[in-house]
This record gives C-alpha cells, structure tokens and sequence, in this order.
C-alpha cells in the first residue's frame, strides 16, 4: 500500500475541502481517479492528471484506497450505501475512508457492512479548514486505531500532519462533534464580544488582539473575527455545514439524554443565519445576526425569510424546492439539513427529532412548527 506507484486511489467529492485535499494525494504521485456531483468542481484536478469517473462505484471499482469528502449524511449513505454504491463496488481488501463531518452511527453501519464485504472502512473527519486543507496541515480524527490505520498513513499523511486515533469505529465522528460544539459557542463568545465592543465604541481590532492575549480568545477568534470585521463572509466553512454539525451533536446528546445548552444556543443561532439567506456564506457571517437589518441586507441577508410561511410539509424549504438549510435539492425522500428523511415523524436539522428533548420545535429550520 505504501508504493505510490502501484497504490490506486480515488476522491468522491471535491468540493472546497475534497478538491485541497485531493490535489495533495495527486502531488504525492498516486494514480488518482475523481468523482464529484458536478463534474465543474473536479476540472481543475483532471486538468492535474487525475481520471475521472462518472459515478462513485466507477471510481472506486479498481481503487487500493477510496476516500469520500461529501456534504451531509445522506450524502454519504448514498455514496457507500446505495444498490450501485461504493461498498458493492470496491475490490476486497479495500480502504474506504470517509472524510466527511457526519453521523457517527453512520459510520458504524458502514464499517460493518464493509466488513462483512471484507472491505476495510473507517471515518476520519478533519479539522483545520480550507486553509489546512490548502497547506496539507490538517488534523486528522480517526474511527481507528494506529494499527488499522497504518497500511494508508503515507496517503493520509501527504494531507494530514496531525492524527487522533480514536480507536473505534464512529469514535473519529463523536470526537469532530466535540470540536465542532466547542468551535460554534466560541463563535456566539466573540460574536457576542465584537457586538458588545461595537456598542461601547471600542476598536474591535483591540479587542481581539486584547482577547488573544488574555483567556477570552479561540483559534475561531483568531482566524474567523478578523473576516467578521473585514465584511468577508466567502466560505471557508459553510454555515449550512456547522448547522449540520451541531445538529448531530444535539442528536447524540438527546439520545444519551444530555442536555448542551452552549450548543442549544449556536444551533439556533446557526439556523437562524441560514433561514434567513446565509447558508452558504461563511460560519464568520454570524456576526450579521447582530448588525442593523439594511447591513445584513446589503451582504445578501432577507430577515423576511424569517417569518415565511414554512413549506407544506413544515420543513425549511422556502417553498419553491429549495432548501433553506443550504440549497441542496429536495429529492424523493425529501431530505435536508443533516441527513434524515422527512416523514410521519418529522425529523430535521440533523435528525433531531421534533417535540421532544432539547426543545428542538423552537430552535429548528421549520419555524416552530413541531
Ligand atoms: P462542499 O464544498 O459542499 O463539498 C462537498 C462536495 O461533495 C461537493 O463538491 C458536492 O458536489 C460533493 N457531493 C455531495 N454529494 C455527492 C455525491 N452523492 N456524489 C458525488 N459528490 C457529491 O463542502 P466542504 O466545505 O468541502 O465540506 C465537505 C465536508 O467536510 C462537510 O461535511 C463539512 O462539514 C466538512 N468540513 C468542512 C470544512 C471546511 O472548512 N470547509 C472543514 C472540516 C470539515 P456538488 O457541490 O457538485 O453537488
């Protein structure tokens, strides 16, 4: 596995983070094969030398090694567990590895159907960001041990320069959660902060530069504040996405009957951000939820949006087949914002189910209505 000219590897998913990530694996010299939704975002890795592949199986039908970096979960099922997926296509003794932030349930259903396909799978969310996927600096956090994961660590460490073995399967998802709950409350803090600072007519720039060298600072401060103040809301990390995250943190907690009101309140804030137009702005467009409405307006935020009649079937959907949780199409099962179908039991958001635990008929995309 360690010879990179044998070694065959493919990407599904090359999208903000997939495409940096994807770009190092092809420097290293593997024989890399691409697949993506939309073939535009893979252009610039063809143009490189990598293959591409029409379909996710396709891609991973000869591959060594197959790594997916999708949006969602039901992304990710898709990929691994539909009829014509990546799980029946891979060769046995296969690595799949997934990238993603997503359920950590997911990922111990799909590495037990890859082992009964005698197919190695395993989850290693990855914190750092664009910028540490651009740098191949990114931390990586793995459903695996040292040892499961040794024949691919010259592959993940041409991207990767720090790892976290969690050892098993689905523990590299709970362990991103924790960041992920962590980073949005340090996002609502400085929010907060910036917000107060403006009030008081403090330079915010000497407020931050005040709070990294006192205790109040984060890595979010650090590096996403200074976007807030500069008005750059590109992504980098989407809101829709930390939405997301947030939302299967509240999930698992739920079901361990844990209550995470630090992560209550960021989720709704979150929600908030993308019902009213800013789901694929940058998690640093948070600070506009606290900015008079013509500023918020003139960065390409609707508060109308906020009180639109939700959809029929109750969801985030503002109403014309477009989703509110980040513009991804409503397809046949209808699912959004996570990973769950809507169905008779109303599930949204990240699979958080309504009416029950963590008050989630307040703080859901669907305005309330449980
Ligand atoms: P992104 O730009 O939306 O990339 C996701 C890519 O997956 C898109 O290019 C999408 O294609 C593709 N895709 C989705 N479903 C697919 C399918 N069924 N088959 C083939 N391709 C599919 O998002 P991102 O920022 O790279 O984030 C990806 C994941 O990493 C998310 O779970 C996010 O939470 C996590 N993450 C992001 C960051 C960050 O800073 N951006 C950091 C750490 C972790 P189309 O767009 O063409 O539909």
């Amino acid at each position: 596995m360690s010879n990179t000219h044998s070694t065959k590897v493919a990407f599904i998913g090359t999208g903000i983070m997939g495409a940096a990530i994807a770009g190092h694996i092809l420097d290293a010299g593997y024989a890399l094969t691409v697949n993506n939704r939309s073939k535009e975002k893979a252009e610039g890795l063809l143009a490189r030398g990598a293959t591409w592949a029409e379909t996710p199986a396709e891609a991973a039908k000869d591959a060594d090694v197959v790594f997916t970096m999708v949006g969602y979960p039901t992304d990710v099922e898709e990929v691994y567990l539909a009829s014509d997926g990546v799980l029946r296509a891979a060769k046995k003794g296969a690595y799949l590895i997934d990238l993603t932030t997503s359920s950590p349930q997911l990922a111990r259903d799909i590495h037990d159907a890859a082992e009964v396909a005698d197919v190695h799978a395993f989850d290693c969310p990855v914190t750092g960001g664009q910028a540490g996927a651009e740098a191949g600096t990114l931390t990586l956090i793995l459903g695996a041990g040292e040892k499961d994961a040794e024949p691919v660590l010259p592959i993940l460490q041409t991207f990767g320069k720090k790892l976290f073995y969690f050892d098993e399967p689905g523990a590299g998802q709970t362990a991103k959660l924790c960041n992920q709950v962590s980073l949005a409350s340090c996002m609502v803090g400085y929010a907060d902060a910036l917000a107060l600072a403006e009030q008081g007519h403090l330079d915010a720039h000497k407020v931050l530069d005040l709070m990294a060298s006192g205790t109040g600072g984060s890595g979010a401060s650090a590096s996403l504040a200074p976007k807030s103040l500069d008005g750059d809301y590109k992504p980098g990390f989407m809101a829709e996405h930390l939405r997301k995250d947030v939302a299967l943190a509240l999930r698992s907690a739920q079901d361990a009957e844990l209550a995470l009101p630090g992560a209550e309140t960021a989720f709704a804030l979150f929600d908030t951000l993308c019902q009213i137009g800013g789901s694929r702005m940058g998690t640093q467009a948070l600070t506009l939820l606290y900015a008079e409405e013509g500023d918020a307006a003139a960065a390409g935020l609707d508060w109308s949006l906020l009180d639109a009649e939700p959809a029929e079937d109750g969801c985030c959907c503002g109403g014309d087949g477009e989703c509110g949780c980040g513009g991804h199409g409503h397809e046949d099962g209808h699912e959004c914002c996570g990973g769950h179908g809507h169905g008779d039991d109303h599930e949204c958001c990240g699979g958080h189910g309504h009416g029950e635990g963590h008050g989630s008929g307040e703080h859901c995309c669907c305005h309330g209505e449980a």
